[in-house]
């Protein structure tokens, strides 16, 4: 399998932060497709849950005051790789959930992914880059001194530049 970015490239050069098809240009699209897959069963599971993810595995970007994710379109592989038991729960979805981990794990080998998944590429270069900046945006919105209007613009502001 060909894929664009070597995984060396991408730890040393690239934020956490990332679209679809980045996403699918790093990790292959056997993954992409993986991901995809699991992501239809979670949508049956997922919408009663309201974040509670995103509190699991210590998003800076989330907030309860916030309806939806501020960051949708760009967010870390924290995120896009993390499926909780509840989506993982029937046969199927598990057997997709650990090929697309042992992809990943024989791409960027051990250390990378501590469960399978999540996985944490990235997730040092989310705390150093973005997230006392996110922290203090989602302070501001949590104690009313800025709209959940404004925090999303903020949030989606700071990602942007950073990619940049
Ligand atoms: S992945 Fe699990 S914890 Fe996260 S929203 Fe879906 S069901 Fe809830
Ligand atoms: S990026 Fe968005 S959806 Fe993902 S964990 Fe953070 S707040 Fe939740």
């Amino acid at each position: 399998m060909k894929l664009d970015v070597k995984p060396e490239e991408w730890r040393g050069k690239h934020h956490p932060f990332m679209r679809n098809d980045e996403f699918a240009s790093i990790f292959g699209p056997e993954v992409a497709r993986d991901v995809n897959l699991l992501e239809q069963r979670a949508s049956s599971v997922c919408p009663s849950c309201r974040g509670k993810c995103c509190q699991m595995i210590g998003c800076e970007l989330y907030s309860p005051h916030l309806d939806f994710c501020p960051i949708y379109e760009y967010r870390p592989l924290k995120c896009r790789l993390f499926f909780c038991p509840k989506v993982t729960a029937d046969e199927e979805s598990l057997r997709i959930a650990e090929h697309m981990s042992n992809i990943i794990l024989n791409r960027f080998g051990p250390g990378i992914i501590f469960d399978s998944p999540p996985a944490v590429l990235g997730e040092q270069q989310l705390q150093q880059s973005m997230g006392e900046k996110a922290k203090s945006i989602i302070q501001k919105l949590e104690r009313e001194e800025i709209a959940p209007d404004r925090a999303r613009g903020l949030l989606l502001n700071l990602i942007r530049a950073d990619m940049t």
